[in-house]
């Protein structure tokens, strides 16, 4: 690795970090996100079972003291929590927004099939990725742009290249949550509506802030910023009730115009509508 690279770099920890305040609605009439998947009892106080009986099955190791109580066990996807709050993690954020650079600007890398949805037919027809462009030495750059470090590696960090940019968890500010139920599964949604705000952290440098917001689904038209709707969570692909989401920045109008419209000058980003 080391003597590989020919650019001059710029440290990680450069100078003092932006702090840019984010928004997230739920523009469809769900939205899960996955993480936590707990088992939770639904039919405890309505049933007559026997739980001496039950608690004696099990003492004796006998084979059949599951299926005294499995019917009373559903499977339940709850939306992640931290200190009791109802959060988006920052890290589902990040990867949002490196799905869409990577698929948007001509001379980055990108990993298909880190999360698996390389193979779902509705990412293909999005996004619609070019298997030449994919590379595993992407912290170096790649066969498209060779010596040159991939921007969206650059900004985002790679194995061997740190991150720019962190994201906070997005909590849940207003909206309610609800229960959906897919395949027999209950899924605990955010429902149409609901807000989770949240920041992320970069480096004043330009077009970093102009890279984020455009990873976010914002565009710029006559100088006012509007927000495109980007697909998130869990059954996106397949079921449109689910999974699409608007991001707005809490920047002056100018601002974030200035900063998308240095971005995409500069880097000839593909402007993909998702839905
Ligand atoms: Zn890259």
């Amino acid at each position: 690795m080391q003597g590989s690279r020919t650019l001059a770099r710029t440290p990680r920890d450069e100078g003092t970090p932006t702090r840019v305040e984010i928004t997230l609605e739920v523009v469809s009439d769900y939205l899960h996100v996955g993480q936590g998947k707990a088992t939770i009892p639904t039919g405890i106080e309505s049933t007559n079972l026997d739980f001496n009986k039950v608690l004696a099955m099990f003492n004796r190791g006998d084979p059949l003291a599951y299926s005294q109580i499995d019917n009373l066990f559903a499977d339940y996807n709850a939306f992640p929590r931290d200190s009791g709050k109802v959060i988006i993690p920052g890290s589902t954020v990040k990867g949002a927004v490196r799905t869409r650079l990577e698929m948007s600007i001509p001379n980055s890398c990108y990993i298909v099939d880190r999360t698996g949805n390389g193979k779902s037919p509705g990412y293909v027809k999005i996004f619609n990725p070019d298997q030449n462009k994919r590379s595993d030495n992407y912290a170096k750059g790649h066969s498209v742009n060779p010596g040159k470090v991939c921007p969206v590696c650059d900004l985002l960090g790679s194995p061997g290249l740190g991150s720019r940019v962190s994201f906070s968890d997005l909590v849940l500010t207003s909206g309610r949550l609800g229960v959906a139920e897919i395949d027999k599964m209950e899924y605990e949604v955010a429902m149409k509506g609901s807000r989770f705000s949240g920041f992320f952290l970069v480096n004043l440098k330009k077009n970093e802030i102009g890279a984020i917001l455009y990873g976010l689904g914002i565009r710029c038209e006559a100088g006012k910023p509007f927000s495109r709707t980007i697909l998130l969570g869990r059954f996106k692909f397949e079921n449109p009730q689910f999974g699409r989401v608007k991001f707005t920045a809490n920047l002056k109008d100018q601002e974030q115009c200035n900063q998308i419209n240095d971005f995409v000058k500069e880097y000839r980003p593909k402007d993909i509508r998702e839905v």
